[in-house]
């Protein structure tokens, strides 16, 4: 499939946005993003491949990029999501910016305005946003792709084993529940309409798959459009509130306590898998990449992230997926020991997208990997 099949997909205007990119000045690029969530590293990984940086910073969030001093020119707004507001775009495209996605700068701007109004240059694929955030367009993509992924479940009626049960938009784990049977379905359904942590209607939404014992490993990929090929950047464990924390709870006073885990992310930890399990981690990305050239062209472009669970069957399996910059790459500010391997220096993730567009550049290759 062709790199040019965006086209159809995007409402944001293909023609206009390569319009935009043949106006700028090459040798005076910016890379810039949203102040939140991976930018930092994105901002110091293009200042040290000799990039102009610009944050657009909520009012009094700008701490954390003047102190560790990552950032050259300031859009400061009253609330983040005005960086699709016109006057945002205009100053953006006034400095030659690439703007850098990354989960927030996705929330605040909103899926439907990135896809429809923001007239920005942008590294990656703004098509393929939508198939991270919509579950059963995820889903598509990976059973396409032949991955281990947990069995779905169809009817509450059909819990035999252990079962995770999710609701849209509780993503980040809170409102996740275990479930072991039918029975305890509808009593924790019953806990949770009664705390008013979802509605009546949520029940029929509600995602049923199967619970995947095993440890958790956030697998950091990059897809380089220039040389086709994915790379390996970095794997990180989250840290989550409040299961990490039940585990640090004795057995017994677990039950005294009765609490029912959440699984709301708060920090992550770097780590590396046994090298045995490498080949399977390489086969996952080279497999989601091959099938979303042909699903959502042109497919992944830059870095996007498998979130896994090793059983003790060593089976990786992908529980979700984010199609952009994670954060767990705030792991790696200095590299990872896998991003190491290729470059030989510390490479964050930041750095090696903002080396991709230097690349670009340099092989007046740009427009391929700009969308
Ligand atoms: P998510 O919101 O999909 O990122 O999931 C939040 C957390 O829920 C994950 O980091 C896992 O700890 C846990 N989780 C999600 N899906 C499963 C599953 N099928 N089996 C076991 N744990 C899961």
């Amino acid at each position: 499939m062709t790199r040019g099949g965006i086209q159809e997909m995007s409402k944001v205007n293909r023609q206009e946005i390569l319009d935009i990119l043949k106006g700028y000045d090459k040798e005076d690029i910016t890379i810039a993003t949203l102040g939140s969530h991976s930018s930092l590293h994105m901002f110091q990984g293009a200042k040290a491949e000799g990039f102009k940086t610009a944050v657009v910073c909520e009012k009094g969030r700008e701490v954390p990029y003047k102190r560790f001093n990552v950032v050259d020119e300031y859009i400061m707004v009253d609330k983040f999501s005005d960086i699709v507001n016109e006057d945002v775009q205009q100053q953006l495209r006034d400095m030659n910016s690439i703007v850098f996605p990354h989960g927030s700068f996705v929330a605040y701007a909103g899926l439907d305005n990135v896809e429809n109004i923001f007239n920005v240059p942008m590294f990656g694929n703004r098509d393929i946003l939508r198939w991270e955030a919509e579950r059963d367009l995820e889903r598509k993509l990976m059973m396409e792709s032949g991955i281990r992924i947990p069995k779905k479940i169809k009817d509450s009626a059909d819990i035999e084993g252990t079962s995770m049960v999710k609701f849209p938009g509780a993503r980040g784990g809170r409102g996740y529940f275990v479930a072991n049977s039918t029975e305890e379905y509808d009593e924790k359904i019953d806990t949770m309409l009664k705390r008013n942590w979802i509605e009546d209607e949520d029940i029929k939404e509600a995602h049923i798959e199967e619970y995947v014992l095993g440890c958790n490993y956030c697998i950091h990929y990059f897809f380089s459009g220039l040389k086709d090929e994915v790379e390996l950047m970095g794997i990180d464990s989250r840290y989550e509130s409040t299961i990490d924390g039940l585990v640090r709870v004795p057995a017994k006073d677990q039950l005294d306590i009765g609490a029912a885990p959440s699984y709301v992310i708060t920090g992550n930890h770097p780590v590396v898998m046994r090298e045995s399990l490498l080949p399977q981690v390489f086969d996952i990305g080279d497999r989601i990449t091959e099938t979303a050239k042909d699903m959502v062209p042109p497919g992944f472009n830059g870095p996007f992230c498998m979130q896994t669970l090793v059983n003790d069957d060593l089976e990786v399996v992908v529980f979700e997926m984010s199609a952009r910059s994670d954060g767990g790459t705030n792991t790696f500010m200095n590299g990872s020991a896998y991003s190491y391997l290729y470059h030989g220096e510390p490479l964050s993730m930041g750095r090696r997208m903002a080396l991709e567009i230097k690349n670009g550049i340099k092989e007046d290759r740009l427009e391929e990997i700009i969308t």
